[in-house]
């Protein structure tokens, strides 16, 4: 590792990195080498955990195509010199910011979108201009070795290199030191990355998660609300880091959405055959879904095939705060439901939790949606939809509180990398003698004026 991380400081060192059209020929290659390999990058995802290739086009591929073209497009426009205004004080000169690639970047994979969240922001750090080593979960082991084969093979590993493993490996990793680390996985490890971090003062992005709530009001589109809420619960299995954790929903239309959402999972009919349904991770995580699931409060789903790491779709009904699935981010297709007398009440509740990821809000009335967006501190989210604001480039894409520092995506993710150098650049025509000693009643005076104080 140390040899990797020190050839990498050599390599950044050279400044070839700086070169935009080196970095748009990197970006090139990547995205050559999905399109030459999607066969055995689908054929990878399926194996770990059933993840069919229209799903791995749409929730994975896709986006990681979009960011390389976004930033193959944009790069001139994002790493030119900035011009800024020069205030009086400092007449006669020009002000400009100069981005910077921050140098050798650690980026570190969640399992449960292995390629794009592993790769997005390695899209990023190229496009910004730095030297990455990536190091995707482990649990997903073929998409892991699959993302190892293809780049250290294909790219110099001075410049980008993937280092397969666990803990061990990642603590490893940690011990170095990096001029920036990207994480993307859970609360409990972010906090272990970011006191890493510390110790070489190594700046960091951490992409977590949370509880994403989601309220449905009394006068929601109630099919439109379950047929889009639905898509965003058990895509991936529920396994989403901005996937709806529960919903809350106005008592007086309760029993009436139950109605609907039931009826819309049964339509859909998720199984892995229809490849529209994916295992769960592993063992693990399947226990701890498992014992989320009180059979008292299924009132639909609820069936389970631990052979197969299968869970059914599971809607639970009279859930409260209390319970065991309330107590920590579901990350799997188990969805509560609680029902709210008042919106004030409904904005306390969540408000108790940490600050979730995502929010969504499913409503006809802008008073609602708007005091919503007021009271609750959350990373991002959209109104009438959900998880779709991922996909708009545009959106910077990241956590606030427990679930995350930092954001990504677009010029979110280019800015990440980067180090902003503000620059005074002043000829030496003209020199006020203001500054200088000695001074008297008669400058300052004069500087006050100025400065209006
Ligand atoms: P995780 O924290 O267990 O693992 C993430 C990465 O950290 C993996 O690469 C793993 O190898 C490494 N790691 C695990 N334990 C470590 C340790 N003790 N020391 C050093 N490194 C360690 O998370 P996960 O299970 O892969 O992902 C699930 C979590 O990630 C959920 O909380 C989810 O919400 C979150 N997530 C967030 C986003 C986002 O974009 N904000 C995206 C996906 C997942």
């Amino acid at each position: 590792m140390e040899q990797i991380i020190s050839s990498q400081r050599n390599f950044f060192n050279t400044h070839q990195t700086k070169d935009l059209a080196f970095r748009v020929a990197q970006l090139d290659k990547l995205s050559q080498l999905l399109k030459t390999n999607q066969e055995a990058l689908d054929e990878a995802i399926y194996a770990d955990f059933k993840k069919s290739k229209f799903e791995n086009s749409v929730t994975e591929m896709a986006l990681l195509f979009n960011d390389i073209e976004e930033a193959k497009k944009k790069i001139w426009k994002w790493a030119r010199k900035q011009k800024v205004k020069t205030n009086l004080t400092n007449f006669p000169a020009k002000s400009y910011i100069i981005s910077e690639p921050l140098g050798v970047c650690l980026v570190i994979g969640a399992w449960n979108y292995p390629y794009q969240l592993s790769l997005a922001p390695v899209i990023a750090a190229i496009a910004a201009g730095n030297t990455i080593i990536l190091k995707p979960s482990e649990l997903p082991s073929r998409t892991s070795a699959i993302m190892a084969k293809l780049i250290n093979n294909n790219f110099d590993s001075s410049f980008l290199k993937v280092i397969e493993g666990g803990v061990d490996e990642t603590t490893e990793l940690l011990k170095q030191k990096f001029d920036k680390i990207f994480f993307t996985g859970s609360t409990k490890v972010g906090k272990i990355i970011y006191k890493a971090a510390a110790e070489n003062l190594t700046p960091v992005t951490l992409e977590m998660g949370g509880k994403s709530p989601t309220f449905v009001t009394e006068d929601a589109n109630l099919k439109m609300t379950v047929k889009r809420l639905v898509w965003a619960k058990f895509l991936n299995a529920g396994q989403t880091c901005i996937a709806p954790d529960y919903i809350m929903v106005d008592k007086k239309i309760e029993n009436k959405f139950i109605e609907i959402l039931k009826a819309e999972i049964s339509e859909a009919d998720y199984s892995f055959e229809n490849g529209n349904y994916l295992q769960i991770i592993n063992e693990d995580n399947f226990e701890r879904l498992a014992s989320m699931i009180n059979q008292d409060n299924v009132c639909f789903g609820g069936s389970l095939k631990k052979s197969e790491r299968y869970i059914q779709p599971t809607v639970l009904k009279d859930v409260t705060f209390e319970d065991d699935v309330m107590q920590e981010e579901i990350f799997g297709p188990i969805l509560p439901v609680i029902p709210y007398n008042t919106i004030d009440e409904a904005i306390t509740k969540v408000n108790s939790l940490t600050r979730p990821l995502s929010c969504y809000v499913f409503t006809s009335s802008s008073k609602i949606k708007k005091k919503i967006f007021k009271e609750i501190s959350f990373g991002g989210g959209a109104v009438n939809e959900a998880v779709m604001h991922i996909t708009n480039p545009h959106l910077p894409f990241g956590g606030v509180g427990h679930s995350g520092m930092g954001n990504y995506h677009g010029k979110a993710g280019f800015d990440t990398f980067t180090h902003y150098k503000s620059i005074l650049d002043k000829p030496t025509w003209l020199e006020l003698p203001l500054k200088y000693g000695p001074y008297s009643e008669m400058k300052l005076k004069f500087l006050r004026w100025v400065m209006k104080f």
